[in-house]
């Protein structure tokens, strides 16, 4: 049979391994990993912090005793591939255990090495409370560390998925924690305007989030920021970014490509006919933005082993690209997103509009039933559904599934619109979250009414604009907008008289229904220049 080797025996690698043992009972196959554990959960690594994972063994999903009696697959573990004679069609192999080198050779070669974490030069990073986040030893370091040396402050560098699940961790275990991110929001999947959301959630919740501004220094028991805060820490998580593991194959002389990842074609071949690559290492083609990027997701590379294996036994494979779905779970909140956000859209040229809405996920009268914060983003004037981001308590992760479902079909706002989804008041509302995001979405393509953005409201009130409050006055006198006029909808009719018809008038709600509802109204009474806040006063009031 065929004799495959493969770089990594973690999301990419073994699922390579795998899927060639299925389709080929013959080939021999051998898995390298330079760590001391193949086939365990990346994605689950966080959560050893705060016990919800308490046994650390646990997050080892198959160990390779498991993968030899089971799959006849042999996963050689603190085994490092150190080279790649392409020529010889051989691999240089380090055994760490018994500091040994010795040469492989293959069919096919299979890299799947993944992408290791950023480690600025900066001074104080190279001490022994200065951690990373990637493998199980890691996440167990960390674990001993802050419980061994009493530690009572953590600092997280870095507002990404790993940052953000390691923060959350490491307060639930009680700790003092601080997120520093250097961007102006943490979560760039998510648009600066839904990210407050999650600003909250972890104000809410104790954690002391820093954005806009960047680690500076490490000290022995606190770090300092570019902008002069000094924070106390005794251990300090590094979580900044990855970068992909390419220096096996740039040693090799395999074509890198634009975006610095291992440059493969539609099936995941290098540029030499002999060598698949998947995984964080490699770059992938952005369905939306029409250009290759890096996606460092375990679905992805999941997805890319199995076409990888297909493809060397003749199964074709469409390679459909990535549009960037993913989801988190913070504090009480979860949050998901999928495709394009209106900043990369806009930063990409495409014309865009989007909606903001914040529907109940389920009937309001149920228990459990929550608002859900909700924004589509799509083309205009095409109403091809680009993107779309979710937060609340309920399953917001069902929701995006079906927006990332839309755009892998080129779906519209109006087929969106149709979309016939199940409904039960426990678990949702007869018009679904997302095809009320679709109605909105078409009211604005159409031209049905105007909005203004909740990111505009603070100019608005600086400039004293005209703005009603449709709320009750219950609810106005319960917190309101400065300056903002109260005419619940169930009053406006018989107030007319105090609604301009030569100024601009912006309306809200706590919602933006009834809002919507007084918009409506007021331009069948000839009033031209009315306009919904979208995002309305839950949406305001988490712009402090
Ligand atoms: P990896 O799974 O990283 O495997 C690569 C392996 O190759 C490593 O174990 C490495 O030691 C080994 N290796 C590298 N070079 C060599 C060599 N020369 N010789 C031998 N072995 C080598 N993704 C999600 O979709 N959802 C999540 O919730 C999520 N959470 C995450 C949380 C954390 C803390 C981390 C670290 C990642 C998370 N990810 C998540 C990302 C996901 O884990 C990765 O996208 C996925 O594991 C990539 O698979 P891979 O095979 O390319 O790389």
């Amino acid at each position: 049979g065929k004799k495959v080797l493969i770089v990594g025996g973690v999301a990419g690698g073994a699922s390579t391994a795998a899927r060639v043992r299925r389709l080929d009972e013959s080939a021999e196959i051998i898995m390298f990993e330079k760590g001391p554990h193949v086939s365990f959960s990346n994605c689950s690594l966080p959560y050893h912090l705060s016990g919800i994972v308490e046994d650390s063994e646990k997050l080892v999903i198959m160990r390779p005793d498991v993968f030899k009696s089971r799959y006849n697959i042999e996963a050689r573990v603190h085994h490092e591939v150190v080279r790649i004679n392409r020529d010889a069609k051989t691999v240089t192999v380090k055994n760490w255990l018994t500091d040994t080198t010795y040469e492989e050779s293959y069919d096919t070669l299979v890299l799947s090495p993944g992408a290791a974490p950023i480690r600025p030069n900066l001074e104080g990073i190279d001490q022994s409370h200065v951690f990373t986040v990637r493998n199980v030893g890691d996440i167990e370091n960390i674990a001993s560390f802050v419980k061994q040396n009493g530690v009572k402050d953590i600092a997280v560098i870095g507002g990404g998925f790993i940052g953000v699940e390691v923060a959350e961790n490491l307060r639930l275990a009680n700790y003092n924690v601080s997120l520093v991110e250097f961007a102006n929001q943490i979560m760039t999947p998510f648009d600066y305007d839904m990210a407050q959301i999650l600003h909250k959630e972890m104000l809410d919740h104790g954690v002391y989030l820093i954005v806009d501004d960047g680690l500076a220094k490490i000290g022995d028991e606190f770090i300092e920021t570019n902008k002069g805060k000094r924070i106390a820490a005794q251990a300090v998580v590094l979580a900044i970014g990855v970068r992909p593991e390419t220096s096996l194959a740039k040693d090799a002389g395999l074509e890198i490509g634009e975006t610095g990842a291992i440059k493969v074609d539609s099936n995941y071949v290098t540029s030499d006919k002999n060598i698949y690559a998947v995984g964080d290492a490699i770059e992938v083609y952005h369905r939306l933005l029409h250009k290759p990027t890096r996606l460092a997701l375990a679905g992805p590379a999941q997805k890319q082993a199995r076409a990888a294996a297909d493809h060397m036994y003749g199964i074709p494979n469409r390679n459909q690209g990535v549009i960037g779905s993913s989801s988190i779970h913070l504090f009480d909140l979860n949050a998901a997103s999928t495709g394009l956000n209106v900043k990369t859209a806009e930063l990409a040229g495409l014309h865009v509009d989007s909606v903001y809405l914040m529907p109940g996920d389920k009937v309001g009268l149920m228990p459990n039933s929550n608002p859900m914060h909700f924004k589509l983003v799509f083309e205009i004037p095409t109403g091809r559904i680009l993107g779309a981001q979710a937060i609340g308590k309920g399953n917001v992760d069902k929701r995006i599934d079906v927006i990332a479902t839309m755009i892998m079909m080129n779906g519209t706002l109006d087929d969106l619109k149709d979309l016939e989804l199940t409904y039960s008041p426990m678990l949702g509302t007869a018009k679904d979250v997302v095809n009320h995001a679709a109605l909105v979405g078409l009211n604005i393509l159409h031209g049905v009414y105007k909005e203004v953005k909740v990111s505009e409201v603070r100019k608005l009130v600086e400039n004293n604009a005209f703005i009603i409050d449709a709320r009750e006055r219950n609810e106005y006198n319960g917190g309101h907008l400065l300056n903002a006029i109260n005419i619940p909808l169930s009053e406006f009719r018989d107030r007319l008289g105090e609604i301009p018809k030569d100024k601009s008038v912006y309306i809200h709600c706590r919602s933006g229904q009834r809002s919507y509802n007084m918009v409506m109204a007021l331009q069948h009474l000839g009033y031209e220049n009315v306009y919904n806040i979208s995002g309305s006063y839950l949406g305001i009031n988490l712009f402090e």
